[in-house]
């Protein structure tokens, strides 16, 4: 026989999964002996039961349910629906991990016409009896019979105006009764049911309520936003009531065992005197600091501290604790490892390897590797943002803050910022055009587009704060105007973006310094220690090199050429080059772009002063790089001297129906070899320079998009070719290697035989997602949004890799690649290489190292460490 109900003298922490996190943390606190009023646990298992059998609760289930109540009322003496001896309980819900506040609660149930009279005479309180009968029936007729709180409320305040009083408390028993009546009146006239009578009916109506919370939209949507999967369901705990509202000597409180905030080790909370838990909540009144308590109480708060001290040794971590104060007796209702901004949770972990309590390796795993984000760039000020209207929200693509002028062109934003305003970029979409106006701007705002789109990839490797697929918003790049609802917001007027959260504000929020303190400094250095995966960046550009390096960037894993080529004194040049007849054309055109393409190398192998640089070679569709104003058109034509009408036509001939899967990565290279063997010169001659003058330069080529192992040997022949004569040309001898992106599904399968000439692999698993899912990089955000809500995917997979379909590509590819090499190097450089699960999957399957944009590499860094401690784990 499954046993679904647990006493709490019959769990421990560890069962979690099936007591949940608050039934188990109940049963941990009872062995050591803590006040905790007595009660059982409804498993988890018992919830899933209950949506197996069509939302119905299992007889097996409410027999146990029986047994364990039988056992409380003896224990406690007392019993549910007695007369005289009224049990009452409360029933709470608690899952594997804690999503505060999501589902349903319900207090002082067991009260009717005849227990509630039981109650005022033992306590010889009748106005407490009442108040808790009252209680009782609003938040059961709320949570349990679904009657709209309004209503009661309207009717607490009605009788308060009238007595003209301004707080519950102040209501006495003859006011109670009539709210009470009330209260009944409300519940038949809106459900046509009497208010049940019978207390164990209340229990069982209860325990279904709260079963059915576990599928409420709001923790549904709760549990999609922060990742968690695979739980049963929720459990319920069933628990003698203590009373917070018994008068001047009691109270309900919460409190942290250090300051949940800043992570300060000084005992940090809030108490209400003469109340019950829902008064905390309802904010109807202001909690009192827990000092208040320290004087009203000195020993009870004593006694919080101590209980507090031994609960943070036990769990190993700050706690987060419920209580109740019943006449000057304290209670202790819940406990759990508490909420913690980033700041906090460094420093919480920094301090309790020094305090003993906990080993480095215990405190790397105590830090969300994403929350650093929070560390890392310019934050709004949550004060100020709570003082500004939010008007919408899109998908979080780049974190950080921006604040400024809203424009609609990338030349605007440029120009603008050239006189040294700040602005916000704001458009449909971006594409690789803008890229000089999205560095000029503060941040990014796009109606459209994907975690992957342009303006979210660009962003993010800036580190530019950036908000994509903010479907709230409609722009009219033309009018210079955005909608939003009923706004319509100008050029010019002022926004702020959180691209930590998604939202946006109207108006100007202020802005706060990340603080890079030395705890953060000292736990990155603790990580390093432990993990075996490098972290590279994927950086185009000097300064984003820089930002990585201080990140801690052990180099550069994916340097994207084309980018480079989208600068205003560029651009022309390649325009002439893709719309050149002939290859003396082109050979024309890429001579002007050689020079600055080497210097280009000459900088980035500089600032990585000898660490590794992979330079990938040209990769987007070359209609990406074409005019599209009919000024610029009219330029070029100009430039090149031909006819305005022959270089449409030859834009045109260059349409693609399918662009990504279309003329681009290596098939430039292979059609246009001129392309590639000018990168190799401008590769080639930059190491040269620089060896020449005794630095350590070697370079890592990679090639795009190759699927079949003889594309790949076709252009290994050209880079081998030009670094042979560069070396004879500058007599000098350098060191390289030659390797390839593993992003076409068919190099994945083929990847022994592209082994035996490639020398290193990096998965590009945007393209590699993109080709083995079937979901367009720009378009997927459509319907992927839809499909993450359904559970078709568990999480967006160009966001984190899909281990089960894009994952057993990567392992094959790693298989036969080492068959044939055993040790070559292997990484990973599209957006997933930031991503702490993804990173997790990459040393499972032995990478060499990771890629990601700049300000991700702090993350990747601790997301790697973590890998590692958990494999130490789990062979122990
Ligand atoms: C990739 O496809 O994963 C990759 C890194 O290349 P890009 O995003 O430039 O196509
Ligand atoms: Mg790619």
């Amino acid at each position: 026989m499954t046993k679904f109900v647990y006493s709490f003298n019959e769990g421990k922490k560890e069962m979690k999964a099936l007591l949940g996190g608050k039934g188990a943390n109940l049963a941990e606190m009872t062995s050591l002996g803590l006040p905790i009023p007595r009660g059982f646990t409804i498993t988890t298992e018992a919830c899933d039961l209950f949506y197996k059998k069509g939302k119905i609760i299992d007889e097996e289930v409410l027999r146990q349910v029986k047994e364990k109540l039988k056992e409380l009322e003896d224990v406690t003496g007392k019993k549910l629906g007695d007369k005289k001896k009224p049990l009452l309980v409360s029933v709470r819900s608690g899952a594997a991990v804690s999503m505060p506040g999501m589902m349903d609660t319900i207090l002082n149930l067991g009260l009717n016409e005849e227990t509630v009279e039981g109650l005022a005479k033992n306590t010889n309180n009748p106005r407490f009896a009442y108040d808790s009968y009252r209680r009782f029936i609003q938040m059961f007729g709320d949570v349990v019979m679904g009657v709209d709180h309004d209503l009661f409320e309207e009717v607490l305040h009605l009788r308060k105006e009238k007595k003209g009083v301004r707080y519950d408390y102040e209501l006495t028993e003859e006011d109670l009764k009539e709210v009470i009546n009330e209260y009944k009146k409300i519940i038949l006239r809106e459900t046509d049911k009497e208010f049940p009578f019978d207390c164990f009916e209340q229990l069982k109506m209860a325990i279904y309520a709260v079963f059915n919370s576990w599928n409420n939209p709001r923790a549904i949507s709760y549990r999609r936003m922060n990742n968690i999967f695979g739980l049963l369901g929720t459990a319920v705990n069933v628990q003698e009531m203590v009373f917070g509202n018994m008068g001047d000597d009691s109270g309900t409180g919460v409190c942290f065992t250090r300051n949940p905030s800043t992570g300060q080790n000084k005992f940090y909370g809030e108490f209400l005197m003469n109340a019950q838990g829902e008064d905390v909540v309802a904010g109807i009144r202001t909690p009192d600091s827990i000092e208040k308590l320290a004087e009203k109480n000195p020993s009870v708060y004593k006694q919080l501290v101590e209980i507090g001290k031994k609960l943070e040794k036990h769990y190993k971590d700050m706690q987060d604790i419920e209580f109740t104060v019943e006449k000057g007796k304290l209670f202790i209702l819940q406990t759990r490892n508490g909420k913690r901004t980033a700041m906090a949770a460094v420093k919480i972990a920094v301090d309790l390897v020094k305090e003993g309590l906990i080993t480095k390796e215990e405190a790397l795993l105590k830090v969300d590797p994403e929350s650093l984000n929070q560390l890392l760039h310019k934050q709004l000020d949550s004060k100020s943002k709570r003082e500004k209207k939010l008007i919408a929200k899109g998908l979080p693509a780049s974190p950080g803050a921006a604040v400024g002028k809203v424009v609609f062109s990338a030349e605007k934003a440029f120009d603008m910022a050239q006189q040294g305003e700040k602005v916000v970029l704001v458009r449909t979409e971006t594409s690789p055009e803008d890229i000089e106006g999205m560095h000029a701007a503060q941040g990014i705002l796009t109606a459209r587009g994907g975690m992957t789109s342009h303006a979210a990839v660009v962003a993010r490797g800036m580190g530019k704060c950036c908000i994509v697929g903010c479907s709230d918003i409609k722009v009219s790049e033309r009018e210079k105007v955005f909608e939003v609802g009923d706004l319509l917001i100008k050029e010019g007027e002022i926004i702020s973006l959180d691209g930590s959260t998604g939202e946006v504000f109207l108006g100007e929020v202020n802005l706060v310094e990340p603080e890079l303190s030395g705890d953060f400094g000292l736990l990155m250095s603790w990580a390093d220690e432990v993990r075996k995966l490098k972290v590279r960046t994927n950086a185009d550009t000097p300064k984003d090199a820089a930002q990585a390096r201080k990140f801690g960037a052990e180099g550069i894993g994916l340097c994207r050429t084309e980018h480079m080529f989208f600068e205003e004194t560029r651009i022309k040049a390649v325009r002439e080059m893709i719309l050149a007849e002939t290859k003396e054309g082109r050979e024309k055109a890429l001579a002007k772009i050689l020079p600055m393409q080497k210097n280009d190398f000459i900088e980035l192998f500089e600032i990585m002063d000898g660490l590794p640089v992979t330079i990938r070679y040209l990769d987007p569709p070359l209609h990406e790089f074409l005019p599209k104003e009919e000024k610029d058109i009219q330029e070029i034509a100009k430039e090149m001297d031909v006819s305005v009408d022959v270089l449409k036509k030859k834009i045109n001939d260059l349409h693609e129906f399918n662009p990504m899967l279309g003329h681009r990565g290596c098939r430039l290279g292979i059609t246009y070899p001129e392309i590639s063997e000018m990168q190799s010169r401008a590769v080639f001659e930059a190491a040269a320079e620089l060896i020449k003058s005794g630095k350590k330069i070697i370079p890592e080529i990679m090639i795009p998009l190759v699927g079949n192992v003889k594309e790949f040997e076709h252009q290994k022949g050209i880079v081998d070719d030009v670094a042979k004569k560069v070396m004879k040309e500058q007599n000098v001898e350098i060191e390289y290697s030659v390797g390839t992106m593993i992003e076409v599904p068919r190099a994945a399968l083929t990847a022994d035989e592209i082994a035996k000439l490639a020398e290193f692999f990096s998965f590009g698993t945007n393209d590699l997602t993109q080709m083995t899912c079937g979901f367009s990089r720009d378009d997927a955000g459509k319907f992927l949004n839809q499909y993450v809500a359904m559970g078709i995917y568990e999480r967006d997979p160009f966001q984190s890799l899909d281990k089960v379909g894009v994952g057993s590509l990567m392992k094959i590819a790693v298989e036969k690649g080492k068959k044939v090499r055993e040790n070559m190097k292997m990484g990973i450089c599209g957006e997933h290489g930031g991503d702490p699960s993804t990173i997790e999957f990459c040393h499972q399957i032995g990478l060499t190292y990771v890629s990601c944009s700049p300000y991700r590499v702090p993350i990747a860094r601790l997301a790697a460490a973590q890998a590692a401690v958990k494999e130490k784990l789990l062979n122990k």
